[in-house]
């Protein structure tokens, strides 16, 4: 792996786990509704809820989804900035 995917991969670790964490306080402050309780938005079940990051950089925007389509829904894609051409990709 190449020294700017370590580096983009490293933050995005960072930016997840702040990403998570936060989220984590929104429900605890009873800012935001807790994910049990909501239906998944995929398959409309209402077990096994967890809320979902489509973007970790935006950190608010999740949605409740059940285990499953979480699981279908996979890993979130990295942004890596190419230094050669200064364009963002995903890894
Ligand atoms: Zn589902």
């Amino acid at each position: 792996m190449a020294k700017h995917q370590r580096v983009a991969s490293d933050l995005h670790k960072r930016i997840r786990t702040i990403s998570i964490a936060l989220v984590k306080k929104y429900i605890n402050a009873r800012l935001l509704p807790p994910a049990f309780g909501q239906k998944c938005l995929d398959c409309g079940t209402s077990k096994q809820l967890v809320y979902d990051h489509r973007d970790y950089w935006d950190a608010l925007k999740v949605a409740p989804v059940c285990g499953s389509c979480n699981h279908r829904r996979g890993y979130v894609p990295i942004p890596v900035l190419d230094p050669d051409t200064l364009e963002v990709r995903t890894a």
